[in-house]
């Protein structure tokens, strides 16, 4: 486990959000919890119970209706949107369910584009291209690959490598991932695992994944329930 710092990764008190559509609401209230620097948390729950919404509230695409969301000790809720999406630029890596990779642009230009809405990260490196080249190299992807192939062009396996590798590049300190195993089969999804860990581990980083399956959540430093965190009983859930 990583010695604790001051200030922690991710820092949640009191905070209370709610989706409300014409048919039904789904409401999340956490009254507090925290995640410290360098840890690797695994977060689970059921399905619906909020797990994407709170690592909406984290990466500041969503904003609580009370209390507060700090990320290494700064305060999303005091942020204006546009602050809110250059820090997400800056800081946090983000992988989704679907990857959301741009199909139109090469390998390496979707890698690349990660750097470009993000001063810090675009200034901590000499050469972004190099850099992103490296890291692909580093994921298994071909020099061929990544120049003159599509996104839309790869495998779920390739487009998985293509979405940790923008998320790591140009080493932001916080690792976000949705579900980003479930797509993959189980050596794959060992495989992703692995370096999934060696990039937290070799950049200090902290990660938070969202991940329904418990043999993979044992492989954290610790497994987060939403459940043990927020009162799930005001919302239909499924199993809880
Ligand atoms: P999980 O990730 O745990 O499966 P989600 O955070 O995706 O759960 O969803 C929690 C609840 O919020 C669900 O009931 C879902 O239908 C609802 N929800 C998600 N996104 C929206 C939205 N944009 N508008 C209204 N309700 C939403």
């Amino acid at each position: 486990m990583p010695m604790a710092d001051a200030v922690p990764a991710i820092s949640i008190a009191d905070l209370s959000f709610q989706f409300s559509n014409n048919t039904r609401s789904f409401s999340l209230k956490i009254s507090s919890f925290k995640i410290e620097k360098g840890e690797r948390v695994a977060l689970v729950g059921p399905s619906g119970s909020g797990k994407s919404t709170l690592l909406g509230l984290i990466c500041g695409v969503l904003s609580p209706l009370d209390g507060s969301v700090c990320v290494l000790g700064h305060h999303l809720e005091k942020m204006s949107g546009r602050e809110r999406d250059r820090f997400r630029a800056n800081t946090i890596g983000v992988i989704f369910q679907q990857f959301n990779l741009l199909p139109y642009l090469s390998v390496l230009d979707n890698v690349v584009l990660a750097l470009e809405f993000s001063k810090h990260r675009h200034l901590s490196i000499s050469n972004k291209q190099s850099k992103a080249e490296k890291l692909l190299t580093f994921l298994g992807l071909g020099e061929a690959e990544m120049r003159h192939q599509k996104a839309s062009q790869l495998s779920v396996g390739q487009q998985q490598r293509v979405a940790a590798a923008r998320a790591f590049v140009g080493e932001p300190p916080l690792i976000i991932a949705d579900e980003p195993t479930s797509a993959l089969d189980q050596d794959r999804q060992a495989e992703f695992l692995e370096t999934l860990f060696s990039q937290q581990k070799a950049n200090d980083a902290t990660l938070l994944m969202v991940t329904h399956d418990l043999t993979v959540a044992k492989q954290f430093d610790r497994v987060l329930d939403l459940r043990d965190i927020c009162d799930l009983s005001k919302n239909q859930v499924a199993g809880s």
